[in-house]
């Protein structure tokens, strides 16, 4: 189905009584408080699409650099309900480039949802409204398309965005950039130490200081 770029204003009420459906596309780079849950870093991007490389297609890889070109989709129908209310049902879908809480690495989140929303004129009339639908005071009959679509995305959005650790692949990439190194050189020296024949050594000095990692973190944040 094509998508067309929707328009950045419209007269919801007069799309309300032209039944009109709207189907269409904004940039995800066009919603500035979207962007600050966004993964921006560069190094840990090239880490992780190294990593992905080895594993996955292309195709899953450019997702990740295609920050400035990734697209929420939108379809918008608009309407009056049973009672006569001016109300938009529609769906937004989009795949976000977002920062994992807890190791702060990409972490691509599908997201889709429903909306379900009454247009009003004032507040009062938003609060006297008991139909439980979600209101959207409109001013001057005029809709911004984009600061309506970016608030349905940050209501909807979970509270906690973070690598699914149920999954084998993301839990590998889920780790604190420090916590990566250190694991890395523990293997590294361990596995020289075994070479050298001073394996059980190695291995008595691990036991008594098991949460050096944790001190370091902690001194780190
Ligand atoms: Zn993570």
């Amino acid at each position: 189905m094509k998508h067309q770029r929707l328009p950045v204003e419209v007269d919801p009420f007069r799309l309300v009584e032209q039944g009109r459906m709207l189907q269409g596309k904004l940039a995800v780079k066009d919603f500035p408080r979207l962007q600050d849950l966004l993964f921006h870093g560069e190094n840990t991007a090239d880490e992780i699409s190294t990593e992905i490389n080895l594993e996955a297609s292309n195709a899953e890889t450019a997702g990740l650099a295609e920050h400035d070109e990734a697209q929420v989709l939108v379809k918008l129908e608009f309407g009056r309900n049973e009672s006569g209310l001016a109300v938009v049902n529609g769906v937004i879908k989009c795949e976000l480039n977002m920062s994992c809480q807890r190791c702060l690495n990409a972490v691509k989140t599908p997201f889709e949802s429903a909306l379900s929303v009454a247009f009003v004129h004032s507040d009062t009339q938003a609060e006297t409204l008991q139909e439980g639908y979600d209101t959207w005071l409109v001013e001057d009959d005029r809709l911004f398309l984009r600061d309506f679509i970016e608030d349905e995305i940050l209501l909807a959005l979970p509270a906690m965005i973070a690598h699914d650790l149920d999954d084998r692949k993301q839990r590998e990439q889920c780790k604190p950039p420090q916590f990566q190194g250190e694991l890395l050189n523990d293997e590294k020296s361990a596995k020289q130490d075994r070479e050298k024949g001073k394996g059980k050594e190695q291995d008595a000095q691990q036991k008594e200081n098991p949460f050096d990692v944790l001190k370091d973190l902690k001194l780190d944040n």
